[in-house]
């Protein structure tokens, strides 16, 4: 009932003309199914040369990596809501934990780029996850699901529809070492339940989480067994055909639940 979705953050990687380059190489190495949506997240600087040259009958998404809350003005280095749809994109990372421990953004931030979002018509990929500290001292479910409640406050069970969680362990990105199926798993259902509590079991069972952290053509379909685990956010292994094509497999290869 929830379409996987599988999301390759590109992070600082790609001039405009290797994205490109990469795109053409990417979209006929890519499953086309209806079952797994896929959304590519380049840099801002190359959205425009990926639209053209996914073309405009792609199977694929275009998403932006982060936004300012305001529309415009003067923000300087900053990016809005309407430029990322300008440019052909539907989605948006928000919160994602670089942007938290590296550019200082905190969960009041947060807050506001999702409602921006989606008055801009963009669907935020909300990023959640534990420090290992956090995680070591057993604090991992309340940490995570405080951040969920601080970025969706006050939102609607509407508004709820168009947003999907990422939960990203930080520990793991990056990292070479993802998060265990379970401990995954464990983490999906503490935010199900929590969006239950505070909207509505059904907007809690359309809502689509992700899994984030060193997810890889290895272990991909193991994660994506699970029926809790709606889809992956990519970093690392989007940035090669193969390992994310073997990704994106997985995904149309996963059971039906
Ligand atoms: C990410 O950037 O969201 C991410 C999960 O990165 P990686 O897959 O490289 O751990």
């Amino acid at each position: 009932m929830r379409t996987t979705l599988i999301v390759g953050n590109w992070k600082m990687n790609k001039t405009a003309s290797e994205a490109a380059r990469f795109v053409r190489e990417l979209t006929s190495a890519l499953p086309r199914d209806p079952a797994v949506e896929i959304v590519l997240v380049p840099p801002f600087t190359a959205l425009e040369s990926v639209r053209a040259a996914l073309g405009s009958a792609s199977h694929l998404g275009l998403g932006g990596q982060n936004m300012h809350w305001e529309a415009q003005g003067a923000f300087t280095g900053e990016i809005s809501g309407p430029m990322l749809r300008d440019l052909g994109c539907t989605y948006v990372i928000v919160g994602h934990s670089e942007r938290r421990a590296l550019f200082g953004e905190r969960d009041g931030d947060v807050h506001k780029k999702v409602r921006s979002a989606l008055l801009h018509g963009l669907r935020p990929i909300l990023c959640v996850g534990e420090s290992l500290e956090e995680r070591e001292s057993g604090r991992t479910e309340p940490l995570v699901t405080g951040q969920v409640a601080a970025a969706l406050n006050g939102l609607s069970q509407r508004e709820l529809d168009a947003i999907t969680i990422a939960y990203e362990p930080v520990w793991a990105i990056g990292t070479g070492r993802a998060a265990t199926t379970e401990q995954a798993v464990t983490v999906h259902r503490a935010i199900r339940k929590h969006i239950a509590a505070g909207w509505h079991h059904d907007t809690a069972g359309r809502m689509r989480i992700l899994y984030g952290g060193s997810v890889t053509p290895q272990n991909a379909a193991s994660l994506l067994s699970e029926p809790d685990i709606d889809g992956a956010l990519v970093g690392g292994a989007c940035l090669k055909t193969d390992s994310f094509a073997t990704i994106a497999l997985a995904a149309k290869n996963r059971p039906t639940h």
